[in-house]
């Protein structure tokens, strides 16, 4: 008989491919040409120069935005025009860069928006509970959302991306504006995530961060794939420093 199955990670168990994607807006070419596969299981982490179309990249993964051409197709289903709705009801999730809290509602509430479209009502006081202590924030239900520091709010807003139980997440920038300490944390909390099975891409500046995340990189420069590799290729990428590292 023959054995079917793939290892996680493993080369021909893509989850997520794009080919030749395009964001227009006019004339600013925000995705130009991106081609790019995620491999199911892994860590990937998407880096570039500010403008290179990172968060786009996202959103047009998401659903928020449409791309001009191209297609993404996703667990090999062309999703390239699915709603946003409907690719998170599919196992995609994100936190985006801004991180879309109600300051004026607790803890509690803001992840009760987000368990309420896949959870039972009677089931929700428990997700809430394994939620809030996977982010290390056991207790905090009833705390008001503006009273919590910047970093307890990355890690609510991560949170929230993974009530709907995605088969992949998508983090853009979950570090930033973070104490060394605070990182540490967000950097369990993906282990942990990604422990479950659940695959992650990750868009970050911080170089140490994505060091200590040991997954594959992806370099974006104009709105295309720059380069692709181990942290250490990809830092030791001569080319790669010229348009990012040396900018740093
Ligand atoms: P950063 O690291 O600064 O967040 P990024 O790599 O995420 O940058 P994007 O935010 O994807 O880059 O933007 C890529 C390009 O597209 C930029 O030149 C940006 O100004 C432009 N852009 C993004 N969204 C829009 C929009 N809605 N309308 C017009 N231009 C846009």
């Amino acid at each position: 008989m023959t054995n079917s199955f793939t290892l996680p990670g493993s080369e021909d168990d893509v989850i997520l491919e794009v080919s030749d994607v395009r964001k227009y807006y006019g004339g600013i070419h925000a995705l130009d040409g991106l081609s790019l596969s995620v491999k199911r299981g892994e860590v990937h982490c998407v880096l570039g120069p500010n403008g290179a179309g990172k968060s786009t990249f996202f959103k047009t993964l998401i659903g928020t935005e449409r791309p001009t051409s191209g297609r993404i197709i996703y667990n090999g289903s062309d999703i390239t025009r699915f709603p946003a709705f409907q690719r998170v009801r599919a196992g995609l999730s994100v936190k985006f860069q801004n991180l879309r809290l109600f300051g004026e509602l607790t803890v509690g509430q803001n992840l009760f928006t987000a368990l309420r479209r896949n959870r039972r009502y009677d089931e929700i006081p428990e997700h809430t509970r394994a939620l809030l202590t996977r982010i290390h924030l056991r207790g905090s239900e009833d705390r008001l959302m503006r009273h919590l520091s910047h970093g307890e709010q990355q890690r609510v807003a991560i949170a929230m991306s993974l009530a709907s139980n995605p088969q992949i997440v998508l983090l853009d920038e979950p570090t930033a504006g973070l104490s060394v300490d605070e990182t540490r944390l967000v950097e369990d909390i993906i282990h942990d995530v990604n422990q479950r099975g659940v695959t992650v891409v990750v868009i970050e500046h911080d170089m140490d961060f994505i060091r200590s995340l040991n997954g594959r990189v992806s370099v974006l420069h104009y709105g295309k794939l720059f380069a692709q590799g181990s942290f250490d290729e990809i830092a030791d990428n001569d080319d790669v420093r010229r348009i990012y590292l040396g900018a740093a």
